[in-house]
């Protein structure tokens, strides 16, 4: 698999170098110089496969060679050990429930590949791979259970003292092992300032292997196109082959990935870009008008993003072709108001609980259903496990949320992260002195 940057398509690096580097030097992001489609009779006999025989066959494709077979069958088998099910909730509406892994949300897909990747590239001998990453709640825990326990690699998770909740703050603190946590005396921002700027710092890029474990590494983005394919086998198992997918959006990886998995053949209708009050998106699709404003917070956290990074590789998707893609991209955005009347009225109608990213996307998918006459079946992607956030949640749906085991167990560990103000000095001394 070879990798060029959206900022120049002459540029040609392998999939490890894409890995390891996260961004090329010109700020662009890397994007698969081929997306071929996936044989045709695969696709249309995918209710035959399983989640784990579906990643091998899309990884292998995709990855073209950079991992040997039977390696990346081993890596794929590690990473993807849980569940991506399609749940009905009414004839024509399902829901893809993304949050059975171990931090409780989408991202363990990215995080638990992009792990294994690194730890398979880094070769013996090699120095130690320095994870640094800024955290507003979910990427941290993701990041921080995907790493653990991986050889020659160590995290160093920053997150904002007393703006995550408390199961994210589990996540976080009670890892122990490779996985160290800081909690900074400011806001995510104040994090996120100190990660930057530490990458360019030459004495700790000197004393350290420096990486990020970000969204925009396209070992994250693959994995995400796993679950894509594998829901639509689901549906095809019911006899159901005209699908959308409603995505709740704020990097846009999650999104992208869908998009990827289009590229390779998947025969997706339509793609429904659902956001909070950060709608630079929606906008541009609706006015062609690209101009981010300030973030805004909203009780959908996880989507609280004005420029959405992964934004340029959708674009280069479509070769910037901005009416090809709003023929596939619909946009949608909604307000906090929107969103708990949305988490009231899923509870009232189908005893079930969504996290107020996932009450977005159901928002945006039913009121595009609305307005087609065709049989066509929606999807709408949970991001997260309800429990995660709880203050969203009137007191009674608050009390039907239940808490799966893995949170029960980490309640019993001890919490650990060492107070940092949000002082670069302090930070680097931190890292150099241990
Ligand atoms: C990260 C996250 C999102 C946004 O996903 P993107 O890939 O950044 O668009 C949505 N919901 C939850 C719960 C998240 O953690």
């Amino acid at each position: 698999m070879n990798l060029y940057s959206t900022n120049n398509t002459a540029l040609n690096v392998s999939f490890k170098e894409a890995v390891f580097n996260s961004m090329p030097q010109d700020k662009g992001l890397y994007m698969p110089v081929a997306i071929n489609p996936l044989p045709q009779e695969f696709i249309a006999n995918l209710d035959q496969y399983t989640l784990p025989e579906i990643a091998f066959t899309v990884a292998k494709h995709m990855l073209a060679g950079a991992i040997p077979d039977a390696d990346l069958k081993a890596l794929i088998d590690d990473a993807i050990n849980f569940e991506a099910p399609v749940v009905e909730l009414e004839e024509n509406v399902y829901v893809l429930e993304l949050f059975h892994g171990p931090s409780l949300a989408f991202k363990d897909f990215g995080a638990r590949f992009m792990s294994r990747v690194m730890g398979y590239f880094l070769e013996a001998g090699e120095k130690q791979l320095d994870v640094l990453v800024a955290t507003s709640g979910d990427t941290g825990g993701a990041v921080a259970l995907g790493f653990l326990g991986v050889p020659n690699t160590r995290v160093t998770i920053l997150y904002p003292k007393g703006k995550v909740s408390d199961i994210q703050e589990l996540q976080l603190t009670t890892n122990g092992q490779n996985i160290r946590a800081l909690e900074v005396d400011g806001t995510f921002d104040d994090c996120q300032a100190l990660v930057k700027q530490a990458f360019t710092d030459a004495q700790l890029n000197e004393a350290f292997r420096l990486t990020s474990a970000n969204s925009i590494n396209i070992a994250r983005l693959i994995p995400q196109t796993f679950y894509y394919f594998n829901a639509y086998a689901q549906l095809l198992k019911q006899g159901k082959s005209k699908v959308v997918f409603a995505v709740p959006s704020g990097n846009f990886g999650n999104i992208g990935a869908g998009l990827l998995a289009w590229k390779m053949g998947l025969p997706v209708q339509q793609f429904i870009a659902a956001t909070n009050a950060n709608d630079t998106v929606p906008e541009f699709l609706k006015t062609g008008v690209y101009q981010p404003k300030p973030t805004v917070a909203t009780l959908s956290n996880a989507m609280d993003v004005s420029s959405p990074s992964n934004w340029v590789r959708i674009a280069d998707l479509f070769k910037n072709d901005t009416a090809e893609l709003k023929k596939l991209i619909t946009g949608y955005s909604f307000n906090d108001e929107d969103t708990v009347k949305a988490i009231v009225k899923i509870f009232g109608a189908y005893k079930y609980v969504a996290c107020p990213h996932t009450a977005i996307a159901w928002l945006a998918l039913t009121d595009w259903l609305d307005k087609q006459d065709d049989d066509v079946t929606g999807v709408f992607l949970s991001t997260a496990h309800p429990c995660k956030f709880p203050d969203v949640f009137p007191e009674q749906i608050g009390k039907a949320v239940e808490v799966p085991a893995q949170v029960k167990t980490l309640q019993e560990k001890p919490r650990l992260a060492t107070p940092l103000k949000a002082d670069f000095n302090e930070f680097k001394s931190y890292l150099l002195n241990n």
